[in-house]
């Protein structure tokens, strides 16, 4: 199997690792290279730390679940919560992701809760058809804020949900144990619809070509 440049975008710092950090695991494991591609350093919220040291924890935090998944870190330049789509910030954003040449790109399903979650989601279609879908397309969900979202293919990730683990739980800030047993209970539903413990789900765009999932 040839090695696949994999790039997991996220709104803030623990999205990819909520959403994807199963799959990023057993893709890094089978010797893929993978990178988590934030929109933002999570300076909105950092628990009771003020605001203005929340980029810099969130930075750290993001950085240590990165380590865990045997990925890296990249982030683009938008401020946590208000995330502006422009003409100016589709190119920014598409030059960020395009500089990577992945070969899969994951984001988030569009209608969505959270404003930062839309806003890549769209940036991330428009660099797709602005550099002709070389890249293959696909969306996956996160606990509480994904709405409307039918799954057409699994990830088994019964064997990685140690590590998918740890990675969430490098956001300390975020108080993964409010989110992190949703995520669960989410896997464990998908598990049921592909026939496994646990697995986690993604729609292809319909005109993206099919990727190799792990
Ligand atoms: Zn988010």
């Amino acid at each position: 199997m040839k090695a696949s440049k994999v790039v997991v975008t996220g709104g803030h710092p623990g999205d990819p690792e909520c959403g994807c950090g199963g799959t990023i695991a057993r893709y890094t494991e089978l010797g893929h290279e993978a990178v988590l591609l934030y929109l933002n350093r999570g300076e909105g919220f950092c628990g009771a730390a003020s605001l203005d040291r929340c980029g810099g924890i969130r930075t750290a935090e993001a950085q240590n679940a990165c380590r865990a998944l045997k990925a890296r870190a990249v982030f683009a330049t938008q401020y946590d919560g208000r995330s502006v789509v422009d003409a100016q910030r589709y190119d920014d954003f598409s030059r960020i992701l395009l500089a990577e040449s992945p070969d899969i790109v994951f984001t988030h399903w569009p209608i969505d809760r959270h404003r930062d979650h839309r806003a890549i989601s769209m940036m991330v279609l428009d660099a797709w058809w602005k550099a002709e879908k070389t890249f293959a397309l696909y969306y996956y969900e996160v606990a509480e804020d994904t709405t409307m979202f039918s799954p057409t293919e699994y990830v088994d990730i019964s064997s990685a949900e140690g590590r998918r683990r740890q990675a969430c739980y490098a956001h300390v800030s975020q108080q993964p144990d409010k989110w992190y047993p949703k995520q669960v209970e989410i896997t464990r539903r998908r598990g049921i619809e592909d026939n496994v413990p646990e697995a986690e789900g993604f729609l292809r765009h319909p005109e993206s070509r099919r990727a190799q999932l792990p």
